[in-house]
């Protein structure tokens, strides 16, 4: 048996095709795996369980079925989707999970994180992030029309674009010294997460130990997903389309 993580697949209305593959993954892949982890960023937005778009149906009905099938899917919130609530797991049947997580990976203690705050040279971000996760600031955001939220996020993601443009490259990776202090207080030698879109296996060494820090891709470009059971982990990426 295995167990799958993807991430990062930015699910909506600009990318119809990302849709569709996810969709393909849900019905043929997923199911033969013991456990889906969805490691955060599965919607590109998303505006609060009340106000579903269309164009997220067909993933939230996949979903529906991979649960159904009894295959259990955890999702752990990502910088786009940090609203996804109560009504989201009642839909899908799909568990919400907050990070940081530890699991047993057959037999390896395992972190999972969405990998934003290991970004912390990214000052901006992080001031931005804090207020993002005001539960004062995500009441009020979610007491607005729907069509104010829309409007809301959409300033967000241009402020957010043209912010990135400006940055070097490295800003917004990780920071090595918070990866190996976050894993060190975890007690963990393996952390898989997403968010920064550069699919890798990183070997590392902690306190002598030598530990992994798997970093899934995005389905922008990259379809990527990791595949692991008792002989290790697999990280798999196509450059489709
Ligand atoms: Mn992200």
């Amino acid at each position: 048996m295995s167990t799958l993580f993807i991430a990062d697949t930015h699910l909506g209305g600009e990318h119809p095709a990302i849709s569709r593959r996810f969709v393909e993954f849900i019905d043929n892949e997923a199911p033969t795996a013991e456990a889906l982890y969805i490691l955060g960023d599965l919607f590109e937005v998303w505006i609060g369980d009340d106000a579903v778009q269309d164009e997220h149906r067909a993933a939230l009905q996949a979903l529906r079925r991979l649960s159904d099938t009894g295959v259990p899917t955890y999702l752990l919130h990502g910088n786009r989707d940090f609203l996804l609530g109560q009504g989201f797991e009642a839909l899908t049947g799909c568990q919400l999970i907050q990070e940081p997580v530890v699991i047993d990976l057959y037999g390896t203690r395992t972190l999972l994180l969405h990998g934003d705050t290991l970004c912390s040279d990214d000052v901006d971000y992080q001031k931005m992030r804090s207020q993002l996760r005001n539960p004062a600031w995500q009441q009020q955001f979610l007491s607005a029309s729907i069509e104010q939220r829309l409007a809301i996020a959409n300033q967000y993601r241009s402020e957010s674009r043209s912010r990135i443009r400006e940055k070097p490259d490295a800003i917004m990776d990780v920071n090595r010294d918070t990866v190996i202090e976050t894993m060190r207080a975890h007690g963990v030698t393996r952390l898989i997460h997403g968010h920064t879109h550069r699919p890798a296996v990183h070997d590392l060494e902690i306190d002598g130990q030598p530990a992994q820090r798997i970093v899934l891709g995005d389905w922008y470009s990259q379809n990527s997903s990791l595949k692991c059971d008792a002989s290790g982990c697999y990280l798999n990426h196509s450059n489709e389309d």
